[in-house]
């Protein structure tokens, strides 16, 4: 079910990475959920999913997209100016939320990319502090330039420094505040809990993976061989995980 929506506004990171504020009618969700956003190209709807960025309160919604060469929808999203119409799925859906995480000591948040999008949702709400010990985000880029979100994640880091870590890491060039390698080999060598200062471990670690499905599941093996297992509906463990493609 579709319902109309309008752009509001937009913010481009860089040429092709960028955040579109649209107003539209779909009722609550959760931090961590998405929506389907639609078009329609050549007469015929297209739509694909993308995880909402805004906290749940507020009433602009906002998605985190980036144009795909060769892509069918993103391309068409990226030419959107403030005033354009776009559909909407009427409600959002989506597993990877926080109440469906167990009891847990420490999150772990591990993004690529436009994946950073839930996990900015769910870090703009009170749950996330009061639900967990301590947070660690880590984001993964090509170029230091696409890090979206840096001045929030800043502002989150000094607000709750003695509970948030914040580490990213850009794997194409050199930067002297990020990591500069992929996410599992940081994992795999032990630098991601060298910089934040916490094992990762079943007792007390909930990882959420989101992204890239080849970080996903390299990330997901090395965690199985510490003895973390997937978080399911049925079965609680202690990964969640939503895979972009
Ligand atoms: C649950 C879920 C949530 C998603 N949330 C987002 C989101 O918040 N922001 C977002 O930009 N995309 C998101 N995606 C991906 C999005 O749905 C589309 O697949 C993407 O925009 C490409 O659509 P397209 O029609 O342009 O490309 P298509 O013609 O469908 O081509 C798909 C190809 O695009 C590439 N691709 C898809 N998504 C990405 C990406 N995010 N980064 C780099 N390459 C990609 C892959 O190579 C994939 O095989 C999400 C997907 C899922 C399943």
């Amino acid at each position: 079910m579709w319902t109309q929506g309008k752009v509001v506004k937009r913010t481009d990171w860089t040429a092709d990475l960028f955040s579109l504020f649209i107003e539209a009618d779909i009722g609550d969700f959760t931090a961590g959920q998405f929506v389907k956003l639609g078009l329609d190209i050549k007469d015929k709807r297209i739509g694909r999913a993308y995880s909402l960025v805004n906290h749940p309160d507020e009433d602009l919604l906002e998605v985190l997209l980036i144009r795909v060469d060769d892509g069918l929808l993103s391309p068409a999203l990226h030419r959107l100016q403030p005033g354009d119409p776009i559909h909407m799925s009427t409600k959002a859906s989506g597993f990877m939320t926080l109440d469906y995480v167990p009891p847990s000591r420490d999150l772990w948040l591990m993004a690529t990319g436009t994946a950073i999008g839930p996990f900015i949702s769910m870090l703009r709400t009170h749950a996330v502090w009061q639900q967990f010990e301590h947070v660690v985000l880590v984001y993964g880029v090509r170029y230091t330039q696409e890090l979206a979100y840096n001045g929030l994640l800043t502002e989150l880091t000094q607000q709750h420094r003695s509970q948030f870590s914040f580490l990213s890491s850009v794997t194409r060039e050199s930067s002297a505040d990020a990591l500069t390698c992929r996410i599992p080999e940081a994992l795999e060598t032990g630098l991601l809990e060298q910089q934040a200062q916490r094992e990762i471990c079943p007792q007390h670690s909930h990882v959420m993976l989101c992204g890239n499905p080849a970080m996903i599941s390299e990330t997901q093996a090395l965690l199985e061989q510490r003895g973390l297992r997937k978080n399911l509906k049925r079965k609680p463990g202690h990964i969640s995980m939503e895979r972009y493609w």
